[in-house]
């Protein structure tokens, strides 16, 4: 048993209560790793502590999400360039284009997510992709910015078909999480064509918890129903996908 989570956000108050005993229950489902994405200012020091406090491998990417960039966003953008004078981190994230909560700020948006990703170019560093209701346009940024060296993952993967194989294409992987348990997602669907190896998996705790948890706390050991279900839709072992998944998630942030 060995499992990644690729994307957790178990810094956030919600797991102040229990944060040990829920890492507990991670490790005692297999989950190795968990990579922790950055939101912005108001977090990144609980993200440090709980990367410092925590003996499972809890590890920080840094970066300004999308719904973080407002007026003021250039100075967000500065705190988190200058996280990365003092340190290494395993990604550039979560950065990206969101359209579903707020569109006063899309110009900023695009803005932050290509000054990020040209520091993922420069620093050699995948990038974490936050979409939603912009997996197209984020699509085109990431191909405006390919030059063969780019790397990342799309996470919390919901797009069709097509957006699945544009990603693959730009040698990018998908995040897969709770959503592919969700009835009437179409996600199986789409998933069950894609070779394995395009694929790693994530919570995205405390959001998004998996069937039978659907609509409560996400946490980290939930990881395993996703991957029984991606198991059932590839319709081969469990052991596979967990062994392929970690894989792809060790090359991708060179774990
Ligand atoms: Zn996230």
């Amino acid at each position: 048993m060995n499992i990644i989570d690729t994307h957790a956000h178990i810094y956030l108050a919600e797991f102040d209560s229990d944060r040990s005993l829920m890492l507990e229950r991670a490790g005692k489902e297999g989950v190795k790793k968990i990579i922790m994405p950055a939101i912005d200012s108001s977090t990144h020091f609980a993200m440090l502590r709980t990367e410092d406090e925590n003996t499972i491998s809890c590890l920080s990417m840094m970066g300004v999400h999308p719904c973080s960039i407002k007026a003021d966003f250039e100075k967000e953008l500065k705190i988190a360039r200058d996280h990365f004078k003092k340190r290494s981190f395993v990604a550039v994230g979560e950065i990206g284009l969101d359209f579903y909560w707020d569109l006063t700020y899309t110009e900023e948006q695009y803005q932050a997510f290509d000054q990020q990703i040209e520091w993922a170019l420069n620093f050699d560093m995948p990038i974490v992709i936050h979409s939603r209701d912009s997996i197209d346009e984020c699509i085109k940024v990431v191909s405006s910015h390919q030059n063969g060296k780019l790397k990342g993952v799309f996470h919390c993967f919901t797009g069709n078909e097509r957006q699945a194989r544009q990603i693959i294409d730009l040698d990018f992987y998908l995040g897969i999480g709770g959503v592919l348990t969700f009835k009437n997602s179409g996600l199986d669907t789409v998933i069950k064509d894609v070779d394995l190896k395009h694929l790693v998996l994530e919570t995205d705790a405390p959001y998004l918890a998996p069937v039978p948890f659907r609509g409560k706390r996400n946490e980290c050991s939930y990881i395993k129903l996703v991957a029984k279900k991606l198991a059932d839709i590839k319709n081969t072992a469990l052991q596979e996908v967990e062994d392929i998944t970690t894989a792809n998630a060790e090359k991708l942030f060179a774990l």
